[in-house]
């Protein structure tokens, strides 16, 4: 398995906010931190998991001004969480029934966030080695890291040696026992991550930012982040001839095909086809997804055709234009809101300043910690 080697307990990270507090992991320890009056004028947008650089460190009172943020190498939206080293995703090798295809489309929606994905599969007490064996051939074939977990058994030390000084989040469908892990690789956490959010919540003026919490392990911490919430699982925007893109065993096939725009289906001398050693799930994983971005991309491009068709009219002139003409706008940003928010590769800069607001807009409320 190779990972890029992720966070460090010596780099500054924020992993916390609370009204205008920064909590910083600094050292082993955590300092309530401020934005220097620069940044704030800059409008500098601080995340969670941002790398900063710390000023007037206090260590007696755990407290410093954050004077500097490093540039962030990526930002999960919903929750909003920069310099993610890796999803993992949980499945249950049974109990809600081992899915392909769900998990097929969770590694689909990290690829399209840029993530690099780990498979988990827990729950292994629940089958025979041979059938987790046969869960989990597909996706090491395809050079995803696979761990397998029994969180109920405290089984998870395969998972705590990918967790190990990264920055993960855990995603995965409800009930395949993601909370277990969390307890399990540090009893109480799950809990403490519960309380707090309920805690958030229920303050009327406070926003509920993400948070990292940190696991204390054997040889070294490890950060997790609040999971994050694909509540569509659908890809968006996503060009049809980019999906294959994101499925490994397809890649170094697609420069080979005979057209550009192959969508590795009944295509002449695909590559793909020809080439790819795909198990017959993950290619029918591919074939649904497929029909999903094809059926997106027909609703986006009729959308259009009708804002063009509206401003056309309102061109030609006549009375009742003024209506037409709104709709039209309505409906283009409407469907430009929604490809920007699902489009794969989704720049830094628009995640910023889509959530800009989120975060200024309590910058007036001052809450103590
Ligand atoms: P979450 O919705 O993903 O957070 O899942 P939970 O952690 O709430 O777990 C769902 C259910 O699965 C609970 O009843 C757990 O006790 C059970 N569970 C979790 N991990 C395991 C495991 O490794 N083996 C078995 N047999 N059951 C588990
Ligand atoms: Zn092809």
């Amino acid at each position: 398995m190779s990972f890029r080697t992720g966070w460090s307990p010596d780099a500054p990270t924020v992993i916390r906010r609370i009204g205008s507090y920064y909590y910083v992991r600094h050292h082993g320890h955590e300092y309530a931190c401020r934005l220097r009056a620069r940044l704030k004028k800059e409008k500098v947008h601080v995340a969670i998991g941002d790398r900063v650089r710390l000023d007037e460190v206090d260590d007696v009172h755990r407290s410093a001004w954050i004077v500097d943020v490093e540039p962030r190498f990526n930002l999960l939206p919903r929750p909003t969480l920069a310099n993610v080293d890796q999803v993992v995703i949980v499945m249950a090798a049974d109990a809600p029934p081992f899915s392909p295809q769900t998990l097929d489309r969770f590694l689909v929606l990290a690829a399209q966030s840029g993530i690099e994905a780990v498979v988990c599969i827990n729950k292994r007490d629940r089958v025979s080695a041979e059938r987790l064996h046969e869960m989990i051939a597909p996706y090491e074939g395809a050079g995803y890291p696979v761990v397998t977990t029994t969180a109920k058994g405290g089984e998870v030390s395969e998972l705590w040696r990918v967790l190990n000084n990264r920055v993960s989040v855990l995603a995965g469908p409800s009930g395949v026992g993601k909370s277990s892990l969390l307890n399990a690789l540090q009893p109480g956490l799950a809990l403490k991550a519960n309380e707090v959010s309920e805690k958030l919540g229920r303050g009327r003026h406070t926003t509920t930012f993400a948070s990292l919490y940190v696991l204390q392990g054997p040889d070294g911490e490890a950060l997790v982040g609040d999971t994050p919430g694909y509540s569509h699982m659908d890809f968006g925007a996503l060009p049809p001839t980019e999906l294959g893109w994101l499925f490994p065993e397809m890649k170094p096939h697609i420069p080979h095909c005979r057209f550009p725009d192959c969508l590795h289906r009944e295509e002449p001398d695909c590559a793909v086809k020809t080439h790819a050693a795909m198990p017959p799930e993950r290619y029918a994983s591919y074939l649904r997804f497929l029909e999903e971005v094809l059926a997106t991309e027909k609703r986006l491009s009729d959308t259009s055709l009708k804002v063009e068709e509206t401003v056309k009219r309102k061109s030609a002139g006549g009375g009742v234009e003024k209506k037409l003409v709104k709709l039209g706008v309505v409906a283009r940003t409407d469907s430009r809101r929604v490809a920007k928010q699902k489009l794969a590769g989704i720049s830094v800069e628009d995640l910023a300043s889509e959530s800009e607001d989120d975060w200024h807009e309590d910058d007036e409320e001052f809450l103590e910690p």
